[in-house]
């Protein structure tokens, strides 16, 4: 019998699965093991991937990761984004409603936000929404510009926050998409959108997508798109093997480097200016004191063929 492409997106989930549970079983052995009974925390006390640890480029700041998050208007603008993009689409009006009317009725009505954005904005003073809603208003003609007002496209709720376990260990996976279009029968077709310019961690990105995508589902996303509103530029990738396997990987060296903190080693970059460990990073004090740009430098450092 010849195989469906639906077997074939089948298998490919089955054997990325396979091959990353069996990678985490070896790599950790008895560690991180969820006891019977226990409810594990796996961000206090397990080994947490998501996609901003998957591009790290510094091993040591990936196993020590900063504590003090807040939201800013960069990272407030994508989620109400997405918000005010379903409400486009789910009022059935997007031919008629305007962005600008999305997006404030949107930041009228924040009761089912998630806690800490909505508490976040509430904090906001008269010119800091104003500038919350011009930033969510660009991002959301820039997401338009890209892939159009197409009805087939399902915007993501950010409220949701796509996560999988790795059975019997306390390793989570996490992860986003911005929009999807087609279903796990027919093949779906996966966008993220960026701030920055195309790069050479767009396929290491992309790849994580259609793993977490691919465990989470049972099937193989077709094809994930990189697109890049700023630039207008969008980057398209297969889901193959090859794709899953890269992000496979990838994983394991992160899980290896949050399970062991004190052996990730420092790769000083031109990121150390931004880092919350530089006070107390001799390399990262070193790199920065050297002044030493890397321009042109847009590789994921130490992540090999990314
Ligand atoms: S200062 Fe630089 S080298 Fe040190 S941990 Fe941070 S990013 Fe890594």
């Amino acid at each position: 019998m010849v195989a469906t492409e639906r077997d074939e997106r089948r298998g490919l989930a089955g054997r990325a699965t396979t091959r990353l549970v069996e990678s985490i079983d070896v790599l950790l052995g008895d560690r991180l093991v969820v006891d019977k009974g226990v409810k594990p925390d796996y961000f206090t006390d397990g080994a947490p991937v998501d996609a901003f640890s998957i591009l790290e480029r510094c091993p040591r700041r990936l196993a020590h990761p900063a504590e003090d998050y807040v939201d800013s208007v960069m990272t407030a603008r994508r989620r109400i984004g997405l918000m005010a993009m379903r409400h486009l689409v789910g009022s059935g009006r997007a031919g008629e409603l305007s962005v600008a009317d999305a997006v404030g009725q949107v930041m009228s009505d924040p009761e089912y936000w998630p806690k800490n954005l909505r508490q976040w904005v509430e904090g906001l003073d008269r010119a800091g929404s104003a500038a919350v809603a011009s930033a969510v208003i660009t991002w959301c003609h820039g997401a338009l510009r890209l892939v159009g007002r197409d009805a087939r496209i399902k915007w993501a709720d950010p409220v949701m926050s796509p996560r999988w376990n790795v059975p019997g260990r306390v390793v989570q996976l996490r992860g986003s998409v911005d929009a999807t279009i087609g279903t796990v029968g027919s093949g779906e077709k996966l966008l993220l959108l960026g701030d920055g310019v195309p790069g050479a961690g767009d396929r290491l990105r992309a790849g994580y997508a259609a793993l977490l995508r691919s465990v989470m589902s049972a099937h193989a996303p077709v094809r994930v798109t990189i697109g890049s509103p700023a630039t207008g530029r969008r980057q398209a990738f297969d889901v193959g093997s090859e794709l899953l396997d890269l992000a496979t990987d990838r994983v394991v060296e992160v899980v290896s480097h949050r399970a062991t903190p004190e052996a990730a080693p420092p790769v000083p970059g031109r990121w150390c200016v931004h880092c919350h460990l530089l006070d107390v990073c001799e390399e990262g004090m070193e790199q920065v004191g050297r002044g030493v740009e890397h321009l042109g430098g847009d590789t994921v450092g130490n992540v090999a063929g990314a």
